[in-house]
């Protein structure tokens, strides 16, 4: 099938590249120029495991290709597939300016029947207030498609190649169909329903995961009061099926581009339908103050006297193997450090020119290797669960360290290990080691 992706992101790109290998005639669109630019020389804007490899192997197919030109895109192709971004506004709701942008352009190009998906994480009635802009604009005739997108960063490839379930909400029978097969080589779960739910099933989804995260670490904020570990709670949690051992990782709660707007985004999408969305307001609140644990045990270890003092920061996006750092618990935490006149050495493998930008501010020096941030610093905290923090060298840590004070946010650690230590260890829903 010939394939037009508008939008080459995390999702487009990584979207677009993926039914390239599965044999389709693929174009990535983007009105970023430098973006497409890069791609065009062989480059890769973003950090994503194993895309390298599936772009070189997409465009040596000749089946990939990368433009800016939108309209020319359309008109060579039967499916359009949109997955530009739908970032939150300051009110939570999600912009629609970047979807409403596309449907435009692409009302602008056609020439003929289209099939047009939105892969895009859209509220209720997106799909339709889509159409209505493409009607607007032209007679040539369309099917309109909800194709929601549950890829993970980091696992992105993978999770696209083998998905749990493929989501199709659409009106037209003929469309479903044609969507089936080209989804078929992916996966059996393929569940074709009406195009309000398919655009539902997504906010839920990630409302759900959100709610997972936030009930396990308030749950670890009661272990650590009563000497529970939540490690074992957790563990004997999800060995029962009804519960599952997925999700309940407790932390500095999640973040990212996708479940602090989703479900912000859910709230309001619930308000304007006169329903208050209790549970999930909770659950955002609850994950905003867990950020902030990292801090009241850092305080707790210098008394409340943090200023002056300096910390390193290991890991500054919301998850390891990924460089994106929209909403990422790193930036209010080292922004309050900032604050309180801390300063800040930070690393993380592959995250820190995003990061500086996004920060924007003094006050913290950028290292290139964990080691190197940790040294002469007061404390450590460990922000990301990358997997190179796991395998540090215990002893060569401490004796860089000007005190040996271990903050773990994610629990990447081992608290047999850390007993072994002379570190005062302290980490998420179990007991701290003076
Ligand atoms: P992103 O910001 O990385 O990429 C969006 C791209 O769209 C940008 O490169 C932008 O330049 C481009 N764009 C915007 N308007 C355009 C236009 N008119 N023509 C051409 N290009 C245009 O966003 P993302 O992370 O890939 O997310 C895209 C959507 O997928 C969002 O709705 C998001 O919620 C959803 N989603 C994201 C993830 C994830 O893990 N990132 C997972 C599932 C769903």
């Amino acid at each position: 099938m010939k394939i037009t992706v508008i939008g080459t992101g995390y999702v487009g790109l990584v979207s677009g590249v993926c039914y390239a290998e599965i044999g389709h005639e693929v174009v990535c669109v983007d009105k970023d120029s430098a973006k497409i630019g890069m791609l065009q020389a062989g480059e890769i804007p973003i950090y994503e495991p194993g895309l390298e490899k599936f772009i070189a192997g997409g465009r040596l197919a000749d089946r990939l290709s990368f433009t800016t030109d939108l309209p020319s895109s359309v008109r060579r192709s039967e499916l359009i597939i949109i997955a530009v971004g739908t970032p939150p506004l300051p009110n939570g709701e999600a912009n629609l300016s970047y979807i409403d942008g596309a449907a435009q352009e692409i009302a602008m190009a056609m020439d003929g029947y289209k099939m047009i998906a939105v892969k895009s994480t859209v509220p209720v009635g997106t799909n339709e207030r889509l159409a209505d802009i493409i009607r607007s604009r032209t007679d040539e005739p369309f099917d309109s498609i909800s194709l929601p997108e549950f890829l993970r960063e980091g696992t992105a490839i993978y999770d696209t190649l083998h998905p749990d379930r493929i989501v199709i909400g659409a009106e037209s029978e003929a469309a479903a169909h044609k969507m089936v097969e080209l989804h078929s080589p992916l996966t059996d779960q393929l569940m074709v329903t009406d195009i309000r739910s398919a655009e539902m099933i997504k906010y839920a989804s990630n409302a759900f995961l959100a709610t997972k995260i936030s009930f396990i670490n308030e749950i670890a904020n009661i272990c650590e009061k009563v000497g529970a570990d939540v490690l074992r709670v957790a563990e004997g949690m999800g060995r029962d099926r009804r519960i599952g051992p997925s999700f309940l990782k407790a932390g500095i709660g999640y973040g990212g581009s996708c479940f602090p707007k989703d479900t912000k985004a859910l709230i309001q999408i619930a308000g304007h339908v006169d329903y208050e969305f209790k549970l999930l307001r909770s659950v955002v609140e609850v994950n905003r103050d867990q950020r902030f644990s990292v801090i009241r045990k850092l305080e707790k270890c210098f008394d409340g006297q943090l200023a002056g003092k300096t910390v390193a920061v290991w890991g500054l996006a919301f998850k390891p193997n990924t460089d994106d750092v929209r909403d990422t618990p790193a930036l209010e935490i080292i922004s309050r450090l900032l604050d309180a006149g801390v300063h800040v050495q930070a690393y993380d493998p592959v995250a820190t020119d995003n990061f500086r930008l996004l920060l924007g501010r003094e006050g913290v020096s950028w290292h290139g290797k964990a080691m190197e941030a940790a040294s002469g610093a007061d404390a450590l905290c460990v922000l990301t669960d990358w997997e190179e923090f796991a395998q540090v060298n215990l002893g060569q840590l401490q004796a860089s360290m000007k005190r040996p004070i271990l903050i773990d946010g994610r629990n990447v650690f081992d608290e047999e290990n850390m007993l072994n230590t002379g570190f005062m260890y302290d980490s998420i829903g179990r007991p701290s080691l003076k």
